[in-house]
């Protein structure tokens, strides 16, 4: 078996969602339902908060903001 050459773990944090020279701004865009705390997830073609599962769709036509159906996940116990 030939060693796989390691990969670099990039360290991924909300710090990196903050852009905090000068003053503190927010880089991605939050969810309206969940507040400026959370984030919206970046997708393709659409936005998606991990938290209520909000997502909203981004056309390049026009930009037309359709707001889904909310699908909550299964609970785990
Ligand atoms: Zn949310």
């Amino acid at each position: 078996m030939a060693k796989k050459p390691k990969k670099e773990k990039k360290h991924k944090g909300r710090w990196e969602l903050y852009d905090a020279s000068g003053t503190l701004k927010r880089k991605n865009t939050s969810c309206p339902k969940c507040g400026q705390g959370t984030f919206m997830a970046k997708h393709k073609d659409r936005l998606t908060c991990g938290k209520c599962s909000y997502s909203e769709f981004v056309s390049k036509k026009a930009e037309e903001k359709k707001e889904v159906k909310e699908e909550k996940p299964a609970d785990k116990k």
